[in-house]
């Protein structure tokens, strides 16, 4: 019988899992949050992944559960432990990629580098922190954010008040994270790959470009970085996959400083946009990779197959039609030019799909998958 990996959540992430899992002969069964979503042709049950019975029911019929995103509570995963599944990444990693502020304590823990940081229960807490750095910070909630939903530069106490109000309604209490407002050089990713047995794999760092938040680009390799920079990204990779216990993809965000430092900035256990130029620019993408990984069979080589890649985000797409449409001007302008949608209705600033091209020329890969992806926009 074919190994079966359920997978938690039914966005794009899990809607780019399926053509590799049809490649390798592996089930993928997928339990959407609602119908018709990104992930719709291997949704195999609807549900709620707060809901316990739902998730144990789901789980029942894989041999691994894995995820789309990183929002399941610890008690549903724990339960899910507790009854036996394989869960992929487990409870006790999620944890660190769930919380920012669980984050940062770990990664203080491992002395892994990341920007100056605390906690903050009121405004006098964060004032403080603010005064003592500049007169600027950013401020974070802990959970549930994403696409830079959560996060907030400020130069003042009071631009965070919303947010304390928040935190004294919730009956769990709870604090918000701050941090220094780093004055990176650039944005840099570090793909890794670990299996339960323990075989790690590092992918090329990547360098990512960030618009509001939102990831826009990516370039593998990151241009211009030295080999020091490279060891230093996946030596850290590889230490924060092992100390955590990943298993599946890991994405380890990264400021690079102007002094050529490496500070953390946080973590994804699964696969990641930074990650999808992989896709069609290294032997082994990191959807495939990641079934792999957490059904603990051997890793692909993580080898570049061209100089470079590149990838664009189509963000938002076409305000009059559907995506549909633009497919066959797209193809016909930009034949090199890999084209992945998520059969998601476009909305502004929403991802909804991205374009990779591979080659060996710098300037014509990027020029050639931003061209691609505008085709998609007014
Ligand atoms: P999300 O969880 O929404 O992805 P992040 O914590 O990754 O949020 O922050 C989103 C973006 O905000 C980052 O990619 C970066 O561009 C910027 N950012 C976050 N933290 C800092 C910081 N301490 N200093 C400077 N920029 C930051």
């Amino acid at each position: 019988m074919a190994l079966r990996v359920g997978v938690i959540g039914g966005g794009q992430l899990a809607r780019m899992m399926i053509a590799p899992a049809v490649e390798l002969g592996v089930e993928l069964r997928v339990l959407a949050e609602e119908p018709g979503m990104a992930a719709a042709l291997a949704a195999t049950a609807v549900g709620d992944y707060h809901d316990v019975d739902t998730v144990l029911a789901f789980a029942r019929d894989v041999d691994v559960i894995t995820f789309d995103h990183e929002h399941v509570p610890q008690h549903v995963l724990t339960a899910l432990e507790q009854d036996g599944a394989a869960v992929r990444p487990g409870s006790a990693a999620l944890a660190v990629a769930q919380d920012k502020l669980v984050l940062r304590a770990r990664m203080a823990e491992l002395r892994v580098p990341q920007p100056e940081w605390a906690a903050v229960s009121d405004a006098t807490e964060l004032q403080r922190f603010i005064d003592e750095h500049g007169g600027r910070a950013v401020v974070k909630t802990p959970r549930g954010g994403y696409d830079g939903k959560g996060v907030r530069v400020v130069t003042a106490a009071t631009e965070a008040a919303d947010w304390f109000t928040a935190l004294n309604e919730d009956a769990r209490g709870g604090m918000l994270l701050v941090e220094e407002l780093v004055q990176f050089r650039r944005e840099l990713a570090q793909q890794v790959a670990r299996r339960p047995s323990g075989e790690t794999r590092v992918y090329p760092l990547a360098e990512t470009v960030q618009r509001g938040g939102v990831c826009a680009e990516a370039i593998a390799p990151a241009p211009g970085a030295t080999e020091q920079l490279v060891r230093a990204a996946a030596d850290l990779g590889v230490l924060i996959a092992e100390a955590l216990g990943v298993t599946g993809m890991l994405a380890v965000e990264l400021f690079e400083t102007g002094d050529g430092r490496i500070l953390v900035n946080e973590l994804a256990m699964r696969p990641h946009n930074s990650g999808h130029w992989s896709q069609d620019g290294a032997v082994t993408g990191q959807f495939e990779q990641h079934l792999r990984a957490v059904l603990d069979l051997p890793l692909g080589d993580t080898a570049a197959t061209q100089p470079w890649a590149a990838m664009v985000n189509i963000l938002g797409g076409p305000t009059e039609g559907s995506m549909d449409a633009r497919i066959g001007p797209a193809m016909a302008g930009h034949p090199h030019a890999k084209i992945h949608t998520y059969g998601k209705a476009p909305r502004p600033g929403r991802k909804v799909g991205h374009v990779n091209v591979a080659g060996d020329d710098l300037d014509d890969v990027v020029y050639e998958a931003r061209a691609a992806a505008s085709v998609f926009l007014d």
